[in-house]
């Protein structure tokens, strides 16, 4: 093989243990909730799902379950919740 590309896979090997080199700016996908998929979305670090719960909070259960998957990826306003939610407990609450 080329000594380029080996440098290269290398490389790439030790990024890939480095998450917080990489900023998600947009993504979309679907989530398998437990009664139904959603489509979750992330545009300029503001996030959108189009479950029910989202439309009132401005977060929900998926966009939650993101960020903490995404979390050394993510820039600083999509790590928090774009709602007035100040507690978690409050919301806890409130979703069950
Ligand atoms: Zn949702």
């Amino acid at each position: 093989m080329h000594s380029d590309l080996i440098g290269k896979i290398e490389k790439a090997r030790r990024y890939a243990q480095e998450p917080e080199r990489i900023t998600i700016n947009e993504l979309k996908a679907t989530f398998h909730g437990g009664n139904s998929d959603h489509t979750i979305s992330l545009n300029d670090n503001h996030w959108t799902c189009d479950c029910s719960f989202f439309r009132m909070w401005h977060t929900c259960a998926h966009v939650m379950a993101f960020q903490k998957i995404f979390d050394p990826m993510l820039a600083p306003e999509a790590r928090e919740a774009t709602s007035p939610i100040t507690s978690t407990e409050e919301m806890a609450g409130s979703m069950s």
